[in-house]
């Protein structure tokens, strides 16, 4: 679990692929289509489908700025492929490509980097910077197919997804618990100093189903003004899907959602278009170079979990026991742990020395330990739906921003200081290396929804269950 530490030593709360915390999401389908923002001309069978950014309370410079220092961290900790010719081959495609792309006349640097992870994934940070990896290259039927792949990833940089998203996040989230605490009022500046990592990609880089469909369409636009057939996109996505039946489905879907009808909606604009131009290109000599020159690369082995790199674990929680006391409850926790108040006083974080891990850009993440928050939710406390329904919103939204995040066990009552609450078990990717599991409870208050997630290791969790159980039964809360 990540956290974030501030100038000041407070940590907030962060998660390690995105904001530890509640984001804005489109919930329901009727507000997916009220948001959907094509500007549909009526009637228009022979137009193209225009397409604008939406709201953004960021400038296009700002994001060439945040993706600037996002790319910057992503080159430090992504194993790149150093293939000078791949480079080389996919700045051209990407540059090609990135002229034919509606940018309403903003500049974006664009970069093009290969990826040595044989997942299949690709994602370009705000500002044009595109990494592919060489899964998805080598996975690609034809260079007609990659291109649709690095087409959609630069329509997310030209409808600046990244910071619409971050914009809608801010102004539906502010002054939530954790989520506060890391937007809160902020500034512009502030904030970007916020997102500016790529661990904080999360919210930049995973995408609503509008937003899929909209990159789908200018992705197809883009594709059909380079001379390549303009249906290579959706084939590639449908070829990936057919593909992985019944088995774990590619990264690429985990940030960049399925559409509804996503090949139907491809193959109307083709329509639009004027259908496939006779001419259209499929492939290259060199693709197929690049594609041979990438199956013989060495796979960069991950690192395994708990092998080079690994810190050495913090020392046992002590059975001496500190008093916190918060507005709206006390408890009690390990007198070797240190207490991390978020900075707004919306949350705070508990932990031993050496669990909060630093992930060498000046973030930090809670690999031992507690974090305590408040989700806005409404309801009466002893009312069991409102307390189920407001637990899965905040485990939906922190599993939206934790893509490794996977609920393992749930719904099982408990009492907290007296008060009905739900036991939920997470699993997650650990900054500490390996698996991490997260156990939250949660119990309605009139001040919310109030959220403690206990964090250690999944190899090192039998150590802190007992610490964490002690901790929960401290819990009082005022009346
Ligand atoms: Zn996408």
């Amino acid at each position: 679990m990540s956290v974030e530490r501030s100038n000041s030593q407070a940590v907030k709360g962060r998660a390690s692929r995105g904001l530890w915390a509640p984001r804005a999401h489109l919930g329901s389908a009727a507000g997916f289509f009220l948001v959907l923002a094509f500007l549909q001309v009526p009637e228009a069978s022979a137009q193209r489908t225009p397409l604008k950014p939406g709201w953004n309370r960021f400038s296009a410079q700002d994001d060439i700025n945040l993706g600037k220092r996002a790319a910057a961290d992503a080159e430090k900790q992504l194993p790149l492929c150093n293939a000078p010719k791949v480079d080389a081959y996919l700045t051209q495609l990407g540059t090609r490509l990135a002229q034919k792309l509606p940018t309403g006349g903003v500049q974006y640097p664009f970069e093009f980097h290969c990826v040595n992870d044989k997942a299949i994934n690709a994602f370009a940070l705000p500002g044009g910077y595109v990494f592919v990896n060489r899964g998805a290259i080598e996975v690609a039927d034809n260079e007609a197919q990659l291109a649709g792949v690095m087409a959609h990833e630069l329509s997310h940089v030209a409808l600046r997804h990244g910071t619409n998203q971050a914009t809608k996040a801010m102004l539906a989230q502010t002054g939530l618990g954790i989520f506060g605490a890391v937007f809160g009022d902020t500034a512009g500046g502030a904030l970007l100093t916020e997102l500016g990592s790529f661990t904080a990609g999360g919210v930049l880089l995973r995408y609503s189903r509008t937003a899929e469909s909209q990159a789908d369409v200018m992705g197809t636009q883009v594709l059909y003004d380079s001379g390549y057939d303009p249906r290579a996109m959706a084939q590639f996505f449908e070829k990936l899907e057919a593909e992985t039946k019944g088995k774990n489905p590619p990264e690429f879907f985990s940030d960049h959602p399925n559409p509804e009808h996503r090949v139907g909606r491809v193959d109307e604009e083709v329509e639009k278009l004027g259908g496939v131009p006779p001419n259209a290109k499929r492939d290259s000599a060199e693709f197929e170079a690049i594609k041979r020159e990438l199956l013989a690369l060495p796979v960069v082995k991950k690192p395994a979990p708990g092998a080079a790199g690994a810190v050495s674990a913090p020392a046992p929680p002590s059975r001496n026991f500190a008093e916190y006391q918060a507005s709206s409850y006390t408890l009690k926790y390990p007198d070797n742990w240190k207490k991390y108040p978020d900075s707004n006083g919306g949350g705070v974080s508990f932990a031993p020395e050496g669990g909060v891990l630093d992930d060498g850009s000046g973030h930090s993440s809670l690999a031992y330990g507690l974090i305590i928050a408040v989700a806005q939710a409404k309801g009466d406390p002893n009312d069991g739906r409102a307390l189920n329904d407001a637990t899965s919103q905040v485990v939906q939204e922190l599993q939206k921003a934790n893509p490794s995040m996977k609920i393992t066990r749930q719904g099982e009552h408990l009492r907290l200081n007296g008060r009905p609450g739900l036991s939920t078990y997470l699993s997650n990717v650990s900054p500490a290396g390996g698996q991490e599991t997260d156990w939250v409870v949660t119990v309605l208050r009139p001040e919310g929804l109030v959220y403690f997630v206990c964090v250690a290791p999944q190899s090192a969790y039998d150590n802190y269950d007992k610490t964490f159980s002690s901790i929960l039964d401290s819990v009082r809360f005022a009346k």
